[in-house]
């Protein structure tokens, strides 16, 4: 029997688990490691009493008819309607004969997505729309300069060297500096001047002003870009009851699973990988290695690496997020929009922060993911404030009380939060390598894969083990087709091509 050893227990090593276990069961031995103690990686959901918060909310979406197959099997989509729905009368698409999810817990949700902009007070569509209620939120003065710096950007074109570039080129100045400058600055710790133009190609083709005046003549129909998808299935519990599903699975089926065991070394001989060290001294052996951890650390692990590399590989650049839970009993935003939801909150899953004057990046309204993420959904509202930072940074070495209090100060600034609605309960979670970025040493990337992939026995995948920006489907393919590599001893291609499609599935 041989042993593959998978290492971080993601979405995408556990999917890779899956398959070795699908395919190869009677030939391999599988074993996750896991370093922190909780199964799902950056798609984990953290449990706070008697509410549950998402690192960010995640939406199941996925291209791919196999991840959505696999979903389906792991978790059925609602048969009947979940508990604001009942309580609000709301229509639903169930799926008739799925589980009811006030009884069973094995379900997904469908899930409406509402995302909008909030900027000067006011909510703006996400992607922006064309219609009186945006002018009017813009004002007349803003709007004039708006229309004439599009114009003048449609006929003058700057040689695209920048995202800024990018995004003048194809939205004005004016607009640029409203939408995009300091979101895009807030996510990356970079101005988009410094930002390579490719990123923009890739995060947001196919969203233009064009785009947004078509829609106002033709709304329906047509072929839809994917980033404006508009329902999404998601776990009643949170992504990461998806993933501890998987998890419970595995192990019955005779996965094995280790937690709070970090892999700190890789051993090789001959081209080949031959065993791991872990953080507490322990050496496990193996046939082939599945590494969902980051190229960085993975690099660090092995000794002997060509001094370039090396050198690459520990400058590859990250960003870190913290996001705070806040339980308050009600927001000061109203819910303008003719969407029904319990005590009339707004019924945005998740709302772009653009106003200058707060670091914040994003609010989630978990009652809208799914209302069994809530302590009581009928009293409560359960926010998740995001925060982009750097690990090491202000943000990042202030205390949770410290930051607490400074987000709650930024959402009452903004008008979010009333100033004497009372704070009930509050979480803070910091997450490190949430972003793999592209920027600095990742011009030579090339280099360094070239490197690891000389390996014969080693599989990198998922997004930070490829150190690319994956959605969890991406994440989940990479670790299908890995699997196959190594059972039918094709090469590497297709792990490395997943997600590298041109047209991309959502827009941030
Ligand atoms: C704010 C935010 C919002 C997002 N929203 C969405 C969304 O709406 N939809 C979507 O599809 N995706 C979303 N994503 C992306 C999604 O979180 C990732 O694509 C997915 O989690 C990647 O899975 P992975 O297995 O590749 O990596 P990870 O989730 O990072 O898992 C890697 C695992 O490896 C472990 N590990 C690391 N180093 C070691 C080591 N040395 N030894 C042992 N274990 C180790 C880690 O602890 C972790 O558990 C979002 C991400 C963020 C940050």
């Amino acid at each position: 029997m041989k042993t593959a050893i998978i290492i971080g227990a993601g979405p995408a090593g556990l999917t890779a688990a899956y398959e070795m276990n699908r395919i190869a069961k009677k030939d391999w031995k599988v074993v996750v490691l896991e370093e922190s103690s909780e199964i799902g990686g950056i798609s984990r959901t953290a449990v706070h009493g008697a509410s549950r918060i998402d690192i960010g909310g995640h939406r199941f979406f996925s291209k791919s008819q196999e991840v959505n197959d696999l979903w389906g099997r792991l978790m059925p989509v609602q048969g009947v309607p979940s508990k604001d729905d009942r309580l609000l009368d709301r229509p639903c698409n169930v799926v008739p004969g799925g589980p009811d999810p006030e009884k069973e817990d094995r379900v997904m949700l469908r899930r409406r997505r509402v995302s909008r902009i909030y900027y000067l007070r006011h909510f703006f569509d996400y992607p922006i729309s064309i219609k009186p209620a945006t002018f009017l939120a813009m004002g007349l003065v803003r709007t004039w300069k708006a229309g004439w710096s599009y114009l003048y950007s449609a006929f003058f074109k700057r040689p695209e060297k920048s995202l800024e570039d990018f995004y003048i080129n194809r939205f004005g100045k004016v607009l640029y500096s409203m939408f995009f400058e300091d979101y895009t600055e807030k996510l990356w710790g970079v101005h988009p001047s410094k930002i390579s133009p490719e990123w923009g190609a890739q995060r947001v083709k196919g969203l233009s002003l064009w785009k947004a005046l078509l829609n106002v003549f033709i709304p329906k129909g047509g072929k839809k870009e994917t980033s404006l998808i508009e329902e999404f299935i998601y776990p009643k519990k949170g992504p990461g009851q998806l993933w501890e599903t998987l998890a419970d699975d595995l192990r019955a089926s005779g996965v094995e699973i280790r937690m709070q065991s970090c892999v700190t070394g890789v051993e090789s001989s001959e081209g080949r990988v031959t065993g791991v060290v872990l953080a507490d001294g322990t050496r496990l052996s193996c046939d082939a290695v599945f590494s969902s951890m980051p190229v960085k650390d993975l690099v660090a692990s092995f000794s002997g690496v060509p001094a370039d590399v090396a050198g690459i590989a520990a400058e590859l650049p990250y960003r870190d997020f913290i996001t705070v839970g806040l339980l308050v009993d009600k927001l000061a935003i109203k819910n303008g929009t003719k969407l029904k939801t319990v005590n009339d909150i707004v019924p945005d899953t998740w709302i772009y922060v653009q106003e200058r004057e707060v670091r914040m990046g994003r609010i989630q309204i978990f009652n809208n993911w799914s209302p069994y993420m809530v302590d009581d959904v009928t009293k409560h509202v359960w926010v998740g404030l995001e925060y982009f930072c750097t690990e090491g940074d202000r943000f990042w070495t202030m205390t949770d009380r410290e930051f607490t209090d400074m987000a709650v100060g930024e959402l009452r600034k903004i008008g979010v939060l009333g100033e004497d609605t009372p704070v009930l309960d509050s979480v803070r979670i910091k997450v490190k390598k949430a972003y793999p970025a592209y920027f600095g040493t990742y011009s030579e990337f090339g280099k360094v894969r070239a490197w690891l992939d000389g390996f014969s026995n080693l599989y990198c995948i998922g997004r930070n083990g490829q150190h690319r920006y994956n959605n969890m489907d991406h994440s989940m393919l990479c670790g299908l087709e890995a699997a196959r590599s190594l059972v039918n001893g094709t090469g590497k291609d297709a792990v490395w091509n997943v997600n590298t499609e041109e047209e991309y599935h959502e827009s941030k």
